[in-house]
């Protein structure tokens, strides 16, 4: 039975927009409020890999999670072009991951015999991994499509609407705001509801201009990544810190990354990017996902997403959404 109350959710990027999205397929009523607009802050940020190969070297609470979105993620793509009318870049390019050092191989290679126990498709090759599963998606083509799926579906939008100091008055309310989940002040009736702590991970990305089909996998070595869009745009990543909100684009970092993506995909030798950019992944104090009802409330958590929130936006918005539809 769907809640006869509004749904709120708080934060609009990929995991709460993708969460109205699927609530108001099921007849729920929502309300999606963002302290910015509809679009997210990662989510617009992120580089698109949906890449669990090289992201989960064992296996965890975010390993099914994953693997499960990895598989709804063409018929999300799918039905999200065919409910707004706009075009979202996916492709199912694979991935190919090479040691940092010759030294680093028998781990590796022993890593991704191991995870093929727990469903990962990994081929073992003389001197890398190759995840044929791997694919990559353009996260701001999805954020516009999920704004006009929403807004067709009847989702109230309210932008510029931060949920700072909130009481649920027992009505649903979906936490997904990102980085910024920890900070929110949540009562229900008037009671303090306690929430898991987050810190934004900075990372940074660079965008360069390449002729499409240049590249036609994901490349990847440690924290270096390569990939490249349908229409040639071709991002090299990253990086993280630990420094708090800090928008400032570091000119050190972003130095240090172009070299590295060019020692990894000679195609960017020599090249000049064309912009850099930074964002927030959210990741909680202890690490764990916060995904599901907070007991005895009537609050729904679903961050900490931190490096894979494009990738587990679907699987996210499916659990959460049936959650709440059960009751
Ligand atoms: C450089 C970089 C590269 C990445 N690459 C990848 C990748 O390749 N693959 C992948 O899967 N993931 C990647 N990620 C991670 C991914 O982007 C995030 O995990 C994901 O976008 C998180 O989505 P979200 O909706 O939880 O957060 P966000 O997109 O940050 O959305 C949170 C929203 O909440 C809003 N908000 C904040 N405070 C409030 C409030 N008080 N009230 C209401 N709204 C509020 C914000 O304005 C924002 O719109 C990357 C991240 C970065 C930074």
């Amino acid at each position: 039975m769907i809640s006869a109350k509004p749904i709120t959710i708080a934060g609009a990027g990929l995991i709460g927009a993708s969460i109205a999205w699927r609530l108001a397929q099921a007849g729920a009523t929502v309300r999606l409020f963002d302290s910015g607009r509809v679009g997210g802050e990662a989510s617009w940020a992120g580089a698109g890999m949906l890449a669990p190969g090289s992201e989960f070297l064992r296996q965890s609470q975010w390993t099914e999670l994953a693997l499960e979105s990895l598989d709804l993620y063409p018929g999300y793509v799918e039905e999200l072009r065919q409910e707004s009318g706009l075009e979202i870049d996916y492709v199912g390019c694979g991935a190919i991951e090479y040691p940092g050092a010759p030294e680093d191989w028998p781990a590796m290679r022993e890593r991704g015999e191991s995870q093929r126990a727990y469903g990962l498709a990994c081929e073992v090759g003389e001197n890398e991994l190759r995840y044929p599963r791997d694919a990559v998606v353009d996260p701001r083509q999805v954020m516009d499509a999920l704004a006009e799926a929403c807004r067709r579906r009847g989702v109230e939008i309210h932008e510029g609407a931060p949920l700072n100091h909130y009481d649920t008055q027992g009505a649903p309310l979906v936490i997904a705001a990102g980085a910024w989940s920890g900070r929110l002040a949540i009562t229900e009736n008037g009671k303090k509801v306690p929430l898991p702590e987050t810190v934004p991970v900075k990372g940074h990305l660079l965008g360069y201009r390449l002729e499409p089909g240049t590249l036609k996998t994901i490349l990847r070595r440690g924290h270096t990544y390569v990939l490249q869009r349908s229409n040639g745009y071709t991002l090299a990543g990253s990086n993280e810190e630990r420094i708090g909100f800090d928008r400032e684009i570091n000119a050190k970092v972003v130095a240090d990354i172009a070299e590295r993506a060019a020692r990894l995909c000679p195609l960017l030798e020599g090249r000049a990017h064309e912009e850099a950019w930074c964002g927030f992944r959210p990741q909680t104090k202890t690490g764990a996902l916060a995904l599901g009802r907070v007991e005895g409330t009537s609050v729904w958590l679903a961050y900490g997403h931190y490096r894979n929130g494009i990738l587990m936006a679907p699987s996210t918005a499916r659990r959460i959404a049936e959650e709440l539809v059960a009751g």
